[in-house]
């Protein structure tokens, strides 16, 4: 029961976006001549362009569209919440329905003693939420110094100051932005790809470990560094998955230490690696704070979450302490999005997109591998429905094209025009699709890449 299409002018359309809409990353120079290319309607993994054109998103639009678009129950959900209560105010003395569900449907979800749940308006400022709880949670503990937060190089934790600083990618950080460098550090990624040459893979993580030891005592030792942030695997920083036991190894240093483990799991949860949250369920470890976003709401309302452990609740709910979490926007737990969120689980569990991960996941990874033939293919890696290709000129020194070439670019300009939508990020091509692909999907991906 959709509705009609509604129509636009879509001339005018592109006209109005070139002159006025500044869109993320816009590189200036491109987009004067370019432009961008207006999207008319979604359904599953399928969108459609302006121009009549359909492709398959194997982005799942920025890895968020978790259930697939354009699902009506999900439209309804949305209405009824919106005609019911579209908005409540969520400062302290009034609540609402669908965001104290969530909450408690979140924390059934999340493992061990992640039992409490901040609300915001999506993964950067769920980020932003969790460097002030850390520090607030420090500072109610009397750790005063307990302040330097350790990340990884090619991180990426979002766009607003605090979570660019956090995240590590170089070409995130243009010396015209005053990043926050005195009490944030970043590490080495374990990207085993490209480590340093003669090591394997268990001598790659002993360096790694041995890097975040050596790191907190130049901080001047435990009582100085707050907290560890990490992303399960790596998204926007290439689909990094981690040498077996490296997580678990940074884990046990923050548990030694008493540095909080923060898992970025704004892509991985909601079903992307074929599980809720993939700290605890795939890879063995205990976060005390767990972010998300994105698969939250399969992208059909904006949110985030930043959900943390009884441990931390226990410091700032202190009985007799008076204290107050002085940190919230106008849109924490806004009911129309709490609303989504509790559809978008209810249809995951309801048709077990979770299942269809882990058995379309591994058929995925496999005939994607095969690309692996291809001269110009230097590695394909990843997890189920989070998948990346990483391009070289050399297979044998694994020796990048020039950038300029913009080889990722080109690639999935090639597979635009075939009707697939890749993202390009240098020299990879990454893919998350919706959580209902099936087979038949899978083998269109792969030979268009292939063609
Ligand atoms: N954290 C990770 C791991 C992400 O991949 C992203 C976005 O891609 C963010 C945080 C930021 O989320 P948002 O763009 O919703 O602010």
């Amino acid at each position: 029961n959709k509705p009609t299409v509604k129509q636009y002018d879509y001339d005018k359309i592109r006209q109005q976006d070139k002159a006025h809409f500044l869109h993320p990353w816009q590189v200036f120079d491109v987009f004067r001549e370019e432009g961008a290319l207006p999207i008319v309607e979604g359904s599953g993994n399928h969108i459609v362009d302006a121009d009549g054109k359909r492709y398959f998103d194997a982005v799942g639009g920025l890895w968020c569209n978790n259930i697939g678009l354009g699902r009506v129950e999900m439209a309804e959900a949305i209405a009824q919440q919106a005609l019911q209560l579209s908005y409540a105010n969520p400062f302290v003395d009034m609540t609402n329905a669908p965001a104290a569900e969530l909450a408690a449907k979140l924390a059934e979800l999340a493992p061990g003693s992640i039992n409490h749940v901040f609300f915001s308006c999506g993964g950067s400022t769920s980020v932003d939420t969790a460097f002030r709880l850390i520090h607030y949670y420090q500072n109610c503990r009397g750790k005063h110094d307990k302040k330097h937060i350790i990340s990884r190089i090619n991180a990426y934790h979002g766009s607003t100051y605090a979570a660019m600083s956090i995240g590590g990618k170089p070409g995130d950080h243009p010396p015209e932005f005053d990043f926050i460098k005195d009490t944030i550090h970043h590490l080495s990624y374990p990207n085993f790809y490209r480590a340093p040459a003669g090591m394997d893979e268990q001598q790659f993580v002993d360096h790694l470990v041995q890097e975040f030891e050596d790191k907190i005592a130049e901080l001047g030792g435990a009582d100085k560094v707050a907290a560890f942030f990490a992303e399960p695997v790596m998204g926007a920083g290439g689909v990094i998955v981690a040498p077996e036991g490296y997580l678990k190894r940074m884990h046990q240093i923050c548990k030694d230490n008493d540095i909080l483990y923060v898992s970025d799991e704004v892509v991985t949860a909601f079903g992307r690696l074929g599980h809720w949250f993939a700290s605890k369920e795939r890879f063995d470890i205990q976060p005390d704070i767990i972010i998300s976003a994105k698969g939250l709401t399969s992208g059909y309302q904006p949110l985030g979450a930043t959900l943390f452990s009884d441990e931390i609740f226990a410091v700032l709910d202190a009985e007799g302490s008076d204290r107050c979490f002085a940190h919230g926007f106008t849109y924490s737990g806004h009911p129309v999005a709490c609303a989504a969120a509790l559809k978008n689980i209810e249809i995951m569990e309801r048709e077990q997109l979770l299942g269809n991960v882990k058995e379309i996941g591994p058929y995925f990874e496999q005939q994607l591998k095969t690309l692996e033939d291809l001269p110009i293919v230097g590695q394909v890696r990843g997890i189920n429905f989070m998948q990346c290709v990483e391009y070289v000129a050399d297979k044998e020194t694994k020796a990048l094209f020039p950038e300029a070439l913009d080889i990722g670019k080109r690639v999935s300009n090639h597979a635009d025009a075939r009707g697939l939508i890749t993202r390009a990020i240098v020299h990879l091509n990454v893919m998350s699709p919706a959580l209902t692909m099936t087979r038949k999907d899978v083998d269109f991906i792969v030979s268009t890449l292939r063609e």
